[in-house]
């Protein structure tokens, strides 16, 4: 079963685009990384839906962008979201990058 994902409020659909910004400036498309920026290895929990391809501009928590999850498959994605932060955080305390 394909997973399908679309804005929880305006039912936009990712195209695929790199349309989320993440805070050090590395543009990608987030539903690649399950909300993981590859570049600083930030995790946004919560997703924008961007306004220029045609969103709505509101923010949703990332899991509820994905339809049709399964138990199984909604616990590993919250699994990834959370052991990913804690990582995140800890290695941004060690390494504060240079601004
Ligand atoms: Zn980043
Ligand atoms: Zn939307």
């Amino acid at each position: 079963m394909k997973l399908e994902i679309a804005c929880p409020k305006c039912e936009w659909k990712p195209d695929g685009g790199a349309h989320w910004v993440c805070t050090c400036g590395h543009v990608w498309n987030t539903f690649e990384t399950t909300g993981k920026c590859p570049n600083c290895g930030k995790v946004w929990k919560d997703t924008a839906c961007p306004t220029i391809p045609g969103g709505c501009g509101a923010w949703s928590k990332h899991i509820n962008w994905y339809r049709n999850l399964d138990d199984t498959m909604r616990d590993e994605i919250e699994e990834i979201l959370n052991e990913e932060s804690t990582k995140a955080k800890l290695s941004t305390d060690k390494n504060t990058p240079n601004t």
